[in-house]
């Protein structure tokens, strides 16, 4: 699928309105448009953490994402849910959920908006790109504005 596909259903996918949901999206780097989410449980659920932070479970991680890496798929990035906040990363999520992955998008239902953050070496993190949510599925900015607002 493309990705924007990709993007719409993990927003179908992940819906729940008080706690946070997520998963990753991985590729096939020698076919084209071959995105694909899988949805890990959140290693919170149920706990008092669980509105604030999605963190995936460990061994779902291992069970789902790693043998697809090993047959040579590429870990594209995380995605999870903002139930009720902007698609801005919370403390939690710079300091412990992205230093693990190079991009990480969050998911805001209040504003049907997805924002795209990249994490370098370093760990510094910088903002790439919103997809705000329409009747006809998901459209690209570039716009940080758009996050915000
Ligand atoms: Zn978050």
């Amino acid at each position: 699928m493309k990705l924007i596909e990709v993007i719409h259903e993990a927003t179908q996918q992940c819906h729940d309105e008080i706690e946070e949901e997520g998963g990753i999206i991985i590729h096939n780097p020698s076919v084209e448009d071959s995105y694909e989410f899988i949805k890990l449980t959140n290693q919170n659920t149920g706990k008092a953490l669980a509105p604030v932070l999605w963190t995936a479970d460990q061994q779902e991680y291992a069970d789902k994402i790693l043998p697809r890496v090993m047959k040579g798929e590429r870990h594209f990035a995380s995605f999870h849910t903002h139930p009720r906040f902007l698609a801005i990363p919370s403390t939690i999520d710079l300091s412990q959920l992205f230093p693990g992955f190079s991009i990480n998008m969050i998911y805001s239902q209040t504003t049907n908006r997805i924002s795209v953050w990249e994490t370098d070496k370093e760990f510094h993190t910088t903002f790439s790109t919103v997809y705000e949510g329409t009747s006809d599925g998901f459209v690209e900015h570039k716009d940080i504005n758009a996050v915000v607002a």
